[in-house]
Protein backbone atom coordinates (compact mmCIF):
# COMPACT_ATOMS: atom_id res chain seq x y z
CA UNK A 1 0.00 0.00 0.00
CA UNK A 2 1.62 3.18 -1.09
CA UNK A 3 -0.87 5.67 0.87
CA UNK A 4 -1.03 5.68 4.89
CA UNK A 5 -3.79 3.39 5.92
CA UNK A 6 -6.74 4.60 7.63
CA UNK A 7 -8.42 1.76 9.14
CA UNK A 8 -6.66 -1.76 10.42
CA UNK A 9 -8.66 -5.12 10.21
CA UNK A 10 -7.83 -8.40 11.33
CA UNK A 11 -7.65 -11.38 8.37
CA UNK A 12 -8.54 -14.75 8.96
CA UNK A 13 -9.48 -15.56 5.21
CA UNK A 14 -13.23 -16.40 6.23
CA UNK A 15 -15.70 -14.79 5.25
CA UNK A 16 -16.56 -12.79 7.88
CA UNK A 17 -13.40 -10.99 8.08
CA UNK A 18 -13.39 -10.65 4.08
CA UNK A 19 -16.88 -8.95 4.38
CA UNK A 20 -15.67 -6.94 7.10
CA UNK A 21 -12.76 -4.96 5.29
CA UNK A 22 -14.81 -5.01 1.91
CA UNK A 23 -17.53 -3.10 4.12
CA UNK A 24 -15.19 -0.43 5.30
CA UNK A 25 -13.03 -0.30 1.57
CA UNK A 26 -17.24 0.01 0.56
CA UNK A 27 -17.00 3.65 2.34
CA UNK A 28 -14.00 4.47 0.51
CA UNK A 29 -11.23 3.89 3.15
CA UNK A 30 -8.13 2.72 2.67
CA UNK A 31 -7.40 -0.56 4.93
CA UNK A 32 -4.64 -2.33 5.65
CA UNK A 33 -5.29 -6.03 7.06
CA UNK A 34 -3.42 -8.06 9.53
CA UNK A 35 -2.89 -12.28 9.63
CA UNK A 36 -1.46 -13.90 12.48
CA UNK A 37 -0.08 -16.92 12.62
CA UNK A 38 1.08 -19.40 15.42
CA UNK A 39 1.68 -23.56 14.49
CA UNK A 40 -1.95 -23.86 15.37
CA UNK A 41 -3.35 -21.67 12.96
CA UNK A 42 -2.30 -20.17 9.91
CA UNK A 43 1.21 -21.57 9.29
CA UNK A 44 1.16 -23.30 6.56
CA UNK A 45 1.60 -19.55 5.21
CA UNK A 46 5.06 -19.69 7.00
CA UNK A 47 7.85 -19.40 4.60
CA UNK A 48 5.88 -18.00 2.03
CA UNK A 49 4.48 -15.02 3.64
CA UNK A 50 5.16 -12.67 0.28
CA UNK A 51 3.89 -15.14 -2.00
CA UNK A 52 0.09 -15.28 0.54
CA UNK A 53 -0.05 -11.33 1.06
CA UNK A 54 0.22 -11.17 -3.32
CA UNK A 55 -2.46 -14.09 -3.35
CA UNK A 56 -4.53 -12.12 -1.05
CA UNK A 57 -3.94 -8.95 -3.11
CA UNK A 58 -4.94 -10.52 -6.17
CA UNK A 59 -8.01 -12.19 -5.03
CA UNK A 60 -9.75 -9.70 -3.06
CA UNK A 61 -7.93 -6.30 -3.41
CA UNK A 62 -6.47 -6.29 0.32
CA UNK A 63 -3.48 -5.29 1.61
CA UNK A 64 -2.01 -7.78 3.92
CA UNK A 65 0.54 -7.74 6.36
CA UNK A 66 1.79 -11.37 8.38
CA UNK A 67 2.49 -11.00 12.13
CA UNK A 68 3.74 -14.71 13.25
CA UNK A 69 2.74 -14.62 17.12
CA UNK A 70 4.72 -17.94 17.50
CA UNK A 71 7.35 -17.02 20.46
CA UNK A 72 5.04 -14.81 22.81
CA UNK A 73 2.02 -17.37 22.32
CA UNK A 74 3.68 -20.62 23.10
CA UNK A 75 5.00 -18.88 26.02
CA UNK A 76 1.65 -18.06 27.30
CA UNK A 77 -0.03 -21.11 26.59
CA UNK A 78 1.75 -22.48 29.21
CA UNK A 79 -0.56 -20.93 31.57
CA UNK A 80 -3.29 -18.47 30.03
CA UNK A 81 -4.45 -16.20 32.47
CA UNK A 82 -7.73 -16.86 31.90
CA UNK A 83 -7.57 -20.65 31.41
CA UNK A 84 -8.22 -23.12 28.88
CA UNK A 85 -11.61 -23.71 26.81
CA UNK A 86 -13.31 -27.31 26.14
CA UNK A 87 -9.77 -28.32 24.88
CA UNK A 88 -6.44 -26.88 24.97
CA UNK A 89 -7.46 -23.58 23.26
CA UNK A 90 -6.65 -20.18 25.44
CA UNK A 91 -9.26 -18.10 23.69
CA UNK A 92 -9.44 -15.38 25.75
CA UNK A 93 -5.67 -14.83 25.96
CA UNK A 94 -5.31 -15.42 22.33
CA UNK A 95 -7.88 -12.84 21.60
CA UNK A 96 -6.35 -10.56 23.78
CA UNK A 97 -3.26 -11.20 22.68
CA UNK A 98 -3.97 -10.52 18.80
CA UNK A 99 -6.20 -7.37 19.36
CA UNK A 100 -3.40 -5.81 21.82
CA UNK A 101 -0.57 -6.63 18.97
CA UNK A 102 -3.24 -4.90 16.93
CA UNK A 103 -3.52 -1.93 18.98
CA UNK A 104 0.07 -1.23 18.57
CA UNK A 105 0.21 -1.52 15.18
CA UNK A 106 -2.71 0.87 14.86
CA UNK A 107 -0.91 3.02 17.28
CA UNK A 108 2.39 2.66 14.63
CA UNK A 109 0.25 3.52 11.86
CA UNK A 110 -2.02 6.18 13.75
CA UNK A 111 -5.22 4.38 12.17
CA UNK A 112 -8.43 4.88 13.87
CA UNK A 113 -9.91 1.88 13.93
CA UNK A 114 -9.37 -1.62 14.06
CA UNK A 115 -12.07 -3.71 12.63
CA UNK A 116 -12.65 -7.23 13.14
CA UNK A 117 -15.51 -9.75 11.54
CA UNK A 118 -16.84 -10.82 14.55
CA UNK A 119 -20.61 -11.39 14.87
CA UNK A 120 -22.82 -10.29 18.00
CA UNK A 121 -23.81 -14.26 18.83
CA UNK A 122 -22.12 -16.20 16.62
CA UNK A 123 -19.88 -18.34 19.37
CA UNK A 124 -21.39 -19.25 22.19
CA UNK A 125 -18.59 -17.59 24.40
CA UNK A 126 -16.07 -15.47 22.76
CA UNK A 127 -18.63 -13.58 20.74
CA UNK A 128 -21.15 -13.36 23.66
CA UNK A 129 -21.67 -9.46 24.06
CA UNK A 130 -20.33 -9.12 27.51
CA UNK A 131 -17.30 -11.32 26.15
CA UNK A 132 -16.89 -8.69 23.24
CA UNK A 133 -16.53 -5.93 25.72
CA UNK A 134 -14.15 -7.80 28.28
CA UNK A 135 -11.51 -8.11 25.56
CA UNK A 136 -11.91 -4.78 24.26
CA UNK A 137 -11.14 -3.81 27.98
CA UNK A 138 -8.53 -5.88 28.53
CA UNK A 139 -6.72 -5.15 25.26
CA UNK A 140 -7.42 -1.50 25.59
CA UNK A 141 -9.10 -1.17 22.20
CA UNK A 142 -12.30 0.30 23.62
CA UNK A 143 -13.84 2.64 21.08
CA UNK A 144 -11.67 1.84 18.83
CA UNK A 145 -12.55 -1.60 18.10
CA UNK A 146 -15.32 -1.82 15.41
CA UNK A 147 -17.27 -4.78 14.28
CA UNK A 148 -18.84 -3.56 10.82
CA UNK A 149 -21.51 -6.76 10.69
CA UNK A 150 -22.88 -6.10 14.36
CA UNK A 151 -22.05 -2.34 14.68
CA UNK A 152 -25.62 -1.01 14.82
CA UNK A 153 -26.36 -4.01 17.94
CA UNK A 154 -23.00 -2.54 19.60
CA UNK A 155 -21.72 1.16 21.18
CA UNK A 156 -20.34 3.49 18.51
CA UNK A 157 -16.94 3.69 17.99
CA UNK A 158 -14.96 6.67 18.03
CA UNK A 159 -14.66 6.36 14.29
CA UNK A 160 -18.37 6.18 13.84
CA UNK A 161 -18.97 9.20 16.37
CA UNK A 162 -15.81 11.47 14.38
CA UNK A 163 -18.28 10.73 11.21
CA UNK A 164 -15.20 8.81 9.45
CA UNK A 165 -17.21 5.62 9.21
CA UNK A 166 -20.75 5.91 8.29
CA UNK A 167 -22.79 4.05 10.73
CA UNK A 168 -25.83 3.32 8.60
CA UNK A 169 -23.58 1.44 6.18
CA UNK A 170 -22.81 -0.64 8.85
CA UNK A 171 -24.95 -3.99 10.03
CA UNK A 172 -27.00 -5.58 12.81
CA UNK A 173 -26.00 -9.06 12.54
CA UNK A 174 -26.67 -11.96 15.17
CA UNK A 175 -26.65 -15.30 16.44
CA UNK A 176 -25.15 -18.59 14.71
CA UNK A 177 -27.56 -18.16 11.00
CA UNK A 178 -24.91 -17.02 7.84
CA UNK A 179 -27.72 -16.23 5.39
CA UNK A 180 -27.52 -12.77 5.66
CA UNK A 181 -23.55 -12.63 5.53
CA UNK A 182 -24.06 -15.00 2.06
CA UNK A 183 -26.09 -12.82 0.88
CA UNK A 184 -23.67 -9.93 1.57
CA UNK A 185 -21.22 -11.98 0.49
CA UNK A 186 -23.70 -12.60 -2.93
CA UNK A 187 -23.99 -9.13 -3.34
CA UNK A 188 -20.18 -8.25 -2.85
CA UNK A 189 -19.38 -10.83 -5.44
CA UNK A 190 -17.06 -12.78 -3.11
CA UNK A 191 -17.35 -16.52 -3.82
CA UNK A 192 -13.83 -17.56 -2.33
CA UNK A 193 -13.20 -17.93 1.16
CA UNK A 194 -12.03 -20.42 4.01
CA UNK A 195 -14.81 -22.25 5.92
CA UNK A 196 -14.92 -21.78 9.70
CA UNK A 197 -13.99 -25.12 10.10
CA UNK A 198 -10.84 -26.13 10.30
CA UNK A 199 -9.01 -23.30 11.97
CA UNK A 200 -7.55 -23.23 15.17
CA UNK A 201 -5.81 -27.09 15.49
CA UNK A 202 -6.22 -26.36 19.50
CA UNK A 203 -9.52 -26.82 19.38
CA UNK A 204 -8.95 -30.32 17.65
CA UNK A 205 -9.46 -33.22 20.76
CA UNK A 206 -6.50 -35.19 19.24
CA UNK A 207 -3.97 -32.46 18.41
CA UNK A 208 -4.23 -30.62 21.85
CA UNK A 209 -4.07 -33.41 23.89
CA UNK A 210 -0.49 -34.12 22.40
CA UNK A 211 0.05 -30.38 22.61
CA UNK A 212 -0.93 -30.44 26.19
CA UNK A 213 1.44 -33.69 26.62
CA UNK A 214 4.57 -31.39 26.00
CA UNK A 215 3.42 -28.82 27.44
CA UNK A 216 3.69 -30.54 31.01
CA UNK A 217 6.61 -30.20 33.87
CA UNK A 218 7.01 -26.51 33.01
CA UNK A 219 8.35 -26.95 29.39
CA UNK A 220 7.64 -24.95 26.39
CA UNK A 221 7.79 -26.69 23.10
CA UNK A 222 9.36 -25.36 20.32
CA UNK A 223 7.52 -24.31 16.83
CA UNK A 224 9.26 -27.24 15.29
CA UNK A 225 7.97 -29.84 18.20
CA UNK A 226 4.49 -28.45 17.43
CA UNK A 227 5.12 -29.03 13.55
CA UNK A 228 6.31 -32.45 14.23
CA UNK A 229 3.05 -33.53 16.32
CA UNK A 230 0.95 -32.60 13.38
CA UNK A 231 1.75 -35.70 11.47
CA UNK A 232 2.37 -39.16 12.69
CA UNK A 233 2.04 -41.47 15.73
CA UNK A 234 2.89 -40.21 18.76
CA UNK A 235 4.64 -41.34 21.46
CA UNK A 236 5.21 -39.71 24.49
CA UNK A 237 8.96 -40.47 26.71
CA UNK A 238 9.87 -40.09 30.03
CA UNK A 239 10.38 -35.99 29.79
CA UNK A 240 8.34 -33.47 28.36
CA UNK A 241 10.61 -32.58 25.66
CA UNK A 242 11.28 -36.17 24.75
CA UNK A 243 9.03 -38.12 22.21
CA UNK A 244 9.12 -40.56 19.51
CA UNK A 245 7.20 -40.14 15.93
CA UNK A 246 6.52 -42.75 13.95
CA UNK A 247 4.94 -41.37 10.24
CA UNK A 248 1.67 -43.29 9.78
CA UNK A 249 1.89 -43.07 5.36
CA UNK A 250 4.36 -41.48 2.82
CA UNK A 251 3.00 -37.91 3.20
CA UNK A 252 3.66 -38.24 7.39
CA UNK A 253 7.03 -39.50 5.93
CA UNK A 254 8.10 -36.43 3.71
CA UNK A 255 6.83 -33.97 6.55
CA UNK A 256 8.31 -35.45 9.00
CA UNK A 257 11.31 -35.40 7.03
CA UNK A 258 10.95 -32.13 5.54
CA UNK A 259 10.29 -30.99 9.62
CA UNK A 260 12.70 -32.71 11.70
CA UNK A 261 15.56 -30.02 12.03
CA UNK A 262 18.96 -30.80 13.77
CA UNK A 263 17.85 -31.16 17.03
CA UNK A 264 15.81 -34.44 16.43
CA UNK A 265 17.06 -38.05 15.39
CA UNK A 266 15.54 -39.72 12.23
CA UNK A 267 15.57 -43.43 11.81
CA UNK A 268 14.68 -45.64 9.64
CA UNK A 269 15.19 -49.39 8.74
CA UNK A 270 18.32 -49.74 6.65
CA UNK A 271 17.27 -52.83 4.39
CA UNK A 272 13.83 -52.25 3.69
CA UNK A 273 11.39 -49.47 3.46
CA UNK A 274 9.20 -48.27 6.43
CA UNK A 275 7.74 -45.38 8.44
CA UNK A 276 10.40 -42.19 8.89
CA UNK A 277 10.79 -41.98 12.66
CA UNK A 278 11.75 -39.08 14.78
CA UNK A 279 12.97 -39.08 18.14
CA UNK A 280 13.73 -36.25 20.79
CA UNK A 281 15.72 -37.62 23.55
CA UNK A 282 19.24 -39.11 23.48
CA UNK A 283 21.37 -41.54 21.89
CA UNK A 284 20.43 -44.51 24.70
CA UNK A 285 17.01 -43.86 23.65
CA UNK A 286 17.20 -45.10 19.71
CA UNK A 287 16.90 -48.57 20.86
CA UNK A 288 13.36 -47.38 21.82
CA UNK A 289 12.43 -45.11 18.98
CA UNK A 290 13.92 -48.30 16.44
CA UNK A 291 11.56 -50.97 18.47
CA UNK A 292 8.04 -48.30 17.35
CA UNK A 293 9.34 -47.97 13.84
CA UNK A 294 9.58 -51.94 13.52
CA UNK A 295 6.12 -52.26 15.13
CA UNK A 296 4.88 -50.46 12.34
CA UNK A 297 6.85 -51.81 10.03
CA UNK A 298 6.96 -55.25 7.77
CA UNK A 299 10.16 -55.38 10.56
CA UNK A 300 7.32 -56.29 13.15
CA UNK A 301 7.82 -59.76 13.38
CA UNK A 302 12.36 -60.31 13.06
CA UNK A 303 14.30 -60.99 15.92
CA UNK A 304 16.98 -58.24 14.58
CA UNK A 305 17.04 -55.47 12.42
CA UNK A 306 19.17 -53.32 11.25
CA UNK A 307 18.27 -49.35 11.51
CA UNK A 308 19.90 -46.38 10.72
CA UNK A 309 19.79 -42.81 12.30
CA UNK A 310 20.92 -39.41 11.28
CA UNK A 311 21.55 -36.08 13.65
CA UNK A 312 22.28 -33.21 11.79
CA UNK A 313 25.82 -34.28 11.04
CA UNK A 314 25.95 -37.25 12.74
CA UNK A 315 24.76 -40.43 11.80
CA UNK A 316 25.08 -44.50 12.52
CA UNK A 317 23.96 -47.84 12.10
CA UNK A 318 23.27 -50.75 14.85
CA UNK A 319 21.21 -53.84 14.83
CA UNK A 320 18.01 -53.72 16.83
CA UNK A 321 17.56 -57.07 18.45
CA UNK A 322 14.24 -58.32 19.25
CA UNK A 323 13.47 -61.24 21.62
CA UNK A 324 10.08 -60.89 21.29
CA UNK A 325 9.38 -59.55 18.31
CA UNK A 326 5.77 -58.54 17.03
CA UNK A 327 4.37 -56.28 19.58
CA UNK A 328 4.75 -58.73 22.20
CA UNK A 329 7.16 -56.19 24.11
CA UNK A 330 6.98 -56.47 27.87
S1 LIG B 1 -10.08 -21.02 18.60
FE1 LIG B 1 -7.84 -20.85 18.57
S2 LIG B 1 -7.44 -19.05 17.27
FE2 LIG B 1 -9.58 -18.94 17.88
S3 LIG B 1 -9.57 -17.68 19.71
FE3 LIG B 1 -9.48 -19.81 20.38
S4 LIG B 1 -7.30 -20.24 20.63
FE4 LIG B 1 -7.47 -18.37 19.39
Amino acid sequence: MNEKPEILALFSQGLDSILAIKIIQEQGLRVQALKFITPFFGYEIKGQESKYCEKIKKNYAIDLEIIDLTNDYLKMLAAPEFGYGKNFNPCLDCKVMMLTRARIRAEALQVKAIVTGEVVGQRPFSQRRDTMRRIEKLSSTDGLLLRPLSAKLLMPTRAEEEGLIDREKLFDFSGRGRKPQMALADKLNITDYLTPAGGCLLTDPGFAKRVRTLYQHDFIPSASDLELLKFGRFYPLGKADEFIIVGRNRLDNQKLLKTATSDYFIIQLTERAGPVTVLKGTETQLPEAAEKLCLHSKAKELKAVKIKWQRDRENGEFTLKRPNPTGNQP
